[in-house]
């Protein structure tokens, strides 16, 4: 069985996350992708970052129309540092039969090539790695495999084209901040949360600056 990981801050998550998992279940035929919402991500403040809670809430109502995408809780419960590695040794634990698909953008799989990421040679050897592109990053397949931090040629990387996205989380938070539209960058229910919660500082109707 290919299960699918996607990891991420998903603060908040929107469509080139869920334009690249689709994408990428499709065309490497996975069974399933699961998301992981980070509890804190290893080089951000988590004074920086909205609640875990509230950030795995808004990827459950991202994903649920889709019957082959759900949410792990894997990381948010887990105490400190979210480590990608740990998921991934816990997550081979949990299903010794799947051949795991760790999923990201561009600029992520770069970082993990430079060796940014905790223990990211050994990481690079546990499992598939589909990479998708995403504007502002150059992805070369041959550089990818041929130099990176394992200096070892990497097969199990595979570059990913995808209609490209320009949507980033921190342009949605900015967006959200200066009360320009998030409409058609996030699906629907995750702008009522953002809403909802005020969250990114989104002013509600009392507010001075009010919107419909
Ligand atoms: P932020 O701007 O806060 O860093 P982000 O949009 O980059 O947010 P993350 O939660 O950091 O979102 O990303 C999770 C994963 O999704 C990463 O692997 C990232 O590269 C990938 N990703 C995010 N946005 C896109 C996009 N538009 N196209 C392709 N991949 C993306
Ligand atoms: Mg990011």
């Amino acid at each position: 069985m290919k299960l699918g990981v996607m990891g991420g801050t998903f603060d908040p998550i929107h469509h080139g996350h869920l334009v690249t998992a689709e994408e990428a279940r499709v065309q490497f035929g996975l069974e399933r992708v699961l998301f992981l919402p980070n509890r804190h991500p290893p080089h951000k403040d988590p004074a920086d970052v909205t609640d875990p809670e509230d950030r795995y809430l808004m990827t459950f109502l991202a994903t649920v129309s889709n019957p082959h995408f759900s949410v792990s809780r894997i990381e948010i419960d887990r105490p400190g540092a979210s480590y990608t590695i740990e998921t991934i040794r816990a997550l081979a634990a949990r299903h010794p039969d799947a051949e795991l698909h760790y999923i990201t953008g561009a600029d992520a799989i770069l970082q993990i090539m430079r060796g940014e990421w905790e223990q990211s040679p050994e990481l690079l050897g546990m499992c598939q790695f589909i990479a998708a592109t995403r504007p502002g990053f150059t992805l070369d397949l041959q550089t990818l495999r041929g130099s990176n931090c394992t200096g070892r040629t990497l097969d199990n990387v595979h570059v990913m084209e995808i209609p490209a996205l320009a949507i980033s989380s921190t342009d949605i938070r900015s967006r959200v901040r200066t009360g320009r539209p998030i409409k058609y960058l996030v699906p629907e229910a995750v702008e009522a949360y953002i809403a909802k919660r005020n969250l990114y500082g989104w002013l509600t109707p009392s507010g001075s600056a009010a919107r419909g």
